[in-house]
C-alpha cells in the first residue's frame, strides 16, 4: 500500500531508506554508546536536502508535503530513532512554525540556513516548573521598544547543545494566561544565554537534550514571530506536526524491533526447533505486525489530513498516542522473544527497547492525548 504517495515521494522513502540503511544504522550502535550524533552525519543529510525537506522551494527547501517526510522519517528511525527526532524537530517544529507563521524578512533570513543544515533548530517550550501545562510557563519576554528582553529557564530541549536557532515560548504579558504567551525565533549567540550539559538519559542517547537559561537576553523586535499573544496557538498548531513526526519515529522503531525478532526466532533454537515454530511465539509476532500496520494507517491518515489543511486535532493525538503505545508494546515483546539475550548490549533491540519508551512522554504524554481526544468526543 502506497498511501498515495506521488512517484517521487515514494522514490525519496527508498532514498531514505538506503542512505539510514548504508549511513545511520551502522553508526546507530556507537551513537547510543557515546552518546552523540556525528556532525558529519548532520551535514551529509543538509546536502541531501533533508534538512529542509518541507521547506519551500522558494526558501531553499525542497518543498514536500509532510506525508512525504513521513517516510524519510519512518527510514531514519528505523536506523537510529536518536537521529530520527533531531530530524522531526528541525523540520517538522522549528522549519515549520517559521513557515507558517513569520514573515517574509524572517522566512528569508532563517529558513535558507535551516534548509541546507548550516544552522539547526531547537524549539523551546517546556521549563522545570511547565511540561503538560504549558500555559503555567513563567519565562517572560518584556517589551521595551526596540527589543524584548528575555528571561527564563527550558529544560529537555532536543538539539540544544547543536542549534543556532531556538524557538522561544515567552510571557509578553504574565497576566493574560495562554493569551499571554509569545514566541521568538532567538539566535544563540546572543549574550545572556548559556547551555547546560547533555542530559543523560534512557534511550535515543544520539539525540542531544539540554537545559537552557536565558538572562537578561536581548532579543531584536522583528525576532517576534507572528503577533503578540499568539504564542499559545502556534505551539498548539504546531503541535500537529510534532505528533505526526514522532507517530513515525515509533513505527520506524516498532518495524525495525520486529524485523529483527523475526530474524533471531528463525535461527535460535530451542528443544531442537526454531523459536518461529512455537505457536505462542508466532502469535506475539502477528500481535505485533498487526499493530504496526495499524498504527501506519493511523498515522498516514493524521498526515494526510493535515496535507489536505483539514482539522486534524483528534487525529494527531490518536496517532501519536497509538503509534507510542504500539513501539511501547513491540519492542518489549521482542525483547522477549530474544530472551535473555534481548537483555544484552550485543542485541539491537535492547536499544529499540530504550528509544521506544520517550514516544510516550514528549511531543505530549499519552494521558495529554487521551485528555485532546475525550475532549474533542465530549464537546458539545
Ligand atoms: C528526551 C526528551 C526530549 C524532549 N524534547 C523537548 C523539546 O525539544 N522541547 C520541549 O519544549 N520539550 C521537550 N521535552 C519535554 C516533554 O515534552 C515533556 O517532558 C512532556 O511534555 C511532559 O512534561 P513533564 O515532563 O513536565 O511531565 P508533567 O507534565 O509533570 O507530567 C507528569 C505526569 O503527569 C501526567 N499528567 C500531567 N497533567 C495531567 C492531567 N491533567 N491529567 C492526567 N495526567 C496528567 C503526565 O501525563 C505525566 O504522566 C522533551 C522530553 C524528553 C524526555
Amino acid at each position: 500500500m502506497d498511501f498515495n504517495l506521488s512517484e517521487e515521494e515514494l522514490e525519496f522513502k527508498q532514498m531514505a531508506r538506503e542512505f539510514a540503511e548504508k549511513r545511520l544504522y551502522p553508526q546507530a550502535e556507537e551513537m547510543d554508546e557515546k552518546a552523540e550524533t556525528p556532525k558529519e552525519l548532520i551535514k551529509e543529510c543538509g546536502e541531501l536536502g533533508y534538512l529542509g525537506f518541507t521547506v519551500p522551494e522558494e526558501y531553499g527547501g525542497m518543498g514536500f508535503s509532510s506525508t512525504a517526510f513521513a517516510g524519510v522519517l519512518e527510514e531514519f528511525s528505523a536506523a537510529c530513532a536518536g537521529f530520527g527526532i533531531l530530524l522531526s524537530v528541525h523540520c517538522s517544529l522549528c522549519c515549520e512554525i517559521i513557515n507558517l507563521f513569520g514573515n517574509d524578512d524572517i522566512k528569508k533570513k532563517y529558513l535558507p540556513p535551516m534548509a541546507t543544515g548550516e544552522k539547526i533548530g531547537s524549539y523551546c517550550l517546556t521549563e522545570p516548573n511547565a511540561g503538560t501545562d504549558l500555559v503555567s510557563i513563567s519565562s517572560t519576554a518584556e517589551n521595551k521598544g526596540d527589543y524584548y528582553l528575555l528571561n527564563g529557564t527550558k529544560t529537555f530541549v532536543t538539539n540544544g547543545g547543536l542549534a543556532s536557532v531556538f524557538i522561544i515560548f515567552a510571557k509578553t504579558n504574565p497576566d493574560e494566561g495562554h493569551r499571554g504567551l509569545s514566541c521568538f525565533v532567538v539566535d544563540s549567540n546572543l549574550d545572556g544565554i548559556s547551555i547546560g550539559k547533555p542530559e543523560k538519559k534512557c534511550g535515543i542517547k544520539a539525540s542531544d537534550t539540554r537545559e537552557i537559561s536565558f538572562v537578561d537576553v536581548k532579543v531584536p523586535k522583528e525576532n517576534l514571530l507572528g503577533e503578540e499573544g499568539n504564542g499559545f496557538r502556534m505551539a498548539v498548531t504546531i503541535l500537529n506536526s510534532g505528533r505526526i513526526g514522532v507517530s513515525f519515529q515509533a513505527i520506524g522503531i516498532a518495524q525495525s524491533a520486529l524485523n529483527e525478532t523475526i530474524k533471531y526466532s528463525k535461527e535460535r533454537k530451542q528443544f531442537g526447533k526454531p523459536l518461529a515454530a512455537f505457536q505462542a511465539l508466532q502469535f506475539k509476532m502477528a500481535d505485533m505486525a498487526t499493530r504496526i500496520d495499524a498504527s501506519r494507517l493511523l498515522a498516514y491518515r493524521a498526515a494526510q489530513l493535515k496535507d489536505a489543511g483539514k482539522p486534524c486535532h483528534r487525529e494527531t493525538s490518536m496517532s501519536k498516542l497509538f503509534c507510542s503505545q504500539t513501539a511501547n508494546f513491540v519492542a518489549n515483546e521482542a525483547v522477549q522473544i530474544h530472551g535473555g539475550y534481548g537483555y544484552m548490549k550485543e542485541y539491537a533491540v535492547e536499544r529499540y527497547f530504550r528509544d521506544a519508551r520517550v514516544t510516550e512522554i514528549y511531543e505530549g504524554t499519552s494521558e495529554a492525548h487521551r485528555m485532546v481526544i475525550s475532549k474533542d468526543l465530549l464537546k458539545d
